[in-house]
């Protein structure tokens, strides 16, 4: 059947039948906002490189996760910036560290939130790198034991879900057996196991101060153009106990979440990361792209491609547009 009997454009007439026929949809609850939390009282500190992106003391991020509720947003996943760094990160199991403070304050403003907290070392090293280091290069098994003390501390401090972002080899289940022998089985683990080293990062690492001093992070982060690799690192995950997989950066691998989807039965997200909401708020501002319009079409695109959960700076701004 082809033309002249077969139009598609009669579908797309007017905007109530392009209602009718859409084919995916987007809604706040797929969304996660992360925030980034420093120590202190009272700080609201913008972040140049992501406009429109701030850190906070753990008391604002009370307050802005209570309007992000309100705003239909059901979950923030949490990033800490801590005053200390040393060697180990040991920060970042500090019971009153900038993340702990704000999963407590959170839970007394917005009791219903969701509380995700970011598990990973190299905010909290001073050589920047996700893990121990040894002989220059990052030490997984001694890793495996700094990142259960962190997530642990998270669990204590009442975070729903975990999320370790380092790409350790056997750190999902080194996690989940530390929570499970630490009477903390209800906590997930929303694991990120497709995580490239990629150039979509960088305004993160001035957010969160994380930059490597010296190297990269292509020794433990994935090589971009690998796919089948991104499939056995979720398979692997989801084996040690993962309950959510994530694909991260979004827009340039959303084959991958494509792929992800069909292959596996557990729940999909998706980071949209900071250098792709630079991008757009960069270029909206300098009147070169309509900053609304193409923010929809990339939250509505990691959607289609299959993520059942979309982590973006986008969120709460998305989330009033859908409810508008
Ligand atoms: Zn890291």
């Amino acid at each position: 059947m082809s033309f002249p009997l077969n139009r598609p454009r009669r579908l797309r007439r007017t905007e109530t039948i392009r209602r009718m026929v859409r084919e995916t949809r987007l809604s706040p609850d797929d969304l996660i906002l992360p925030m980034f939390v420093c120590q202190g009282r009272g700080i609201k500190d913008p972040i140049e490189a992501m406009p429109g992106v701030t850190r906070m003391s753990a008391d604002n991020i009370g307050i802005e996760a209570r309007e992000t509720f309100a705003a239909g947003v059901p979950a923030v996943i949490l990033f800490g910036i801590p005053e200390r760094k040393d060697a180990i990160g040991s920060e970042a199991w500090n019971d009153n560290g900038p993340v702990q403070l704000a999963i407590r304050e959170i839970k007394e403003r917005a009791p219903e939130m969701c509380v995700i907290t970011d598990v990973c070392m190299c905010e909290y090293t001073d050589h920047g790198h996700c893990g121990a280091l040894a002989g220059g290069e990052v030490d997984n098994d001694a890793t495996l034991e700094l990142l259960v003390r962190e997530a642990l501390s998270h669990a204590k401090a009442g975070a729903d879900i975990v999320a370790p972002s380092d790409m350790m080899d056997g750190r999902v289940g080194a996690i989940r057996h530390a929570l499970d022998t630490n009477k903390f089985s209800q906590v997930a683990i929303m694991a990120y196991s497709a995580k490239f080293a990629s150039a979509f990062y960088g305004p993160f690492r001035e957010a969160a101060d994380s930059a490597p001093k010296s190297g990269d992070r292509r020794g433990y982060q994935m090589d971009p153009p690998n796919a089948r690799e991104a499939l056995r690192e979720v398979a692997l995950d989801i084996e040690e106990g993962a309950d959510i997989v994530m694909v991260k950066p979004a827009l340039p691998y959303l084959d991958l979440i494509w792929r992800v989807k069909e292959k596996f039965n557990v729940p999909v997200a998706a980071y949209n990361v900071s250098g792709e909401y630079s991008m757009i708020r960069a270029a909206g501002r300098n009147g070169w792209i309509d900053e609304e319009r193409a923010m929809m079409e990339m939250l509505i695109s990691i959607k289609r491609a299959g993520a059942d959960l979309i982590l973006t700076y986008f969120a709460k701004d998305a989330a009033r547009k859908l409810s508008g």
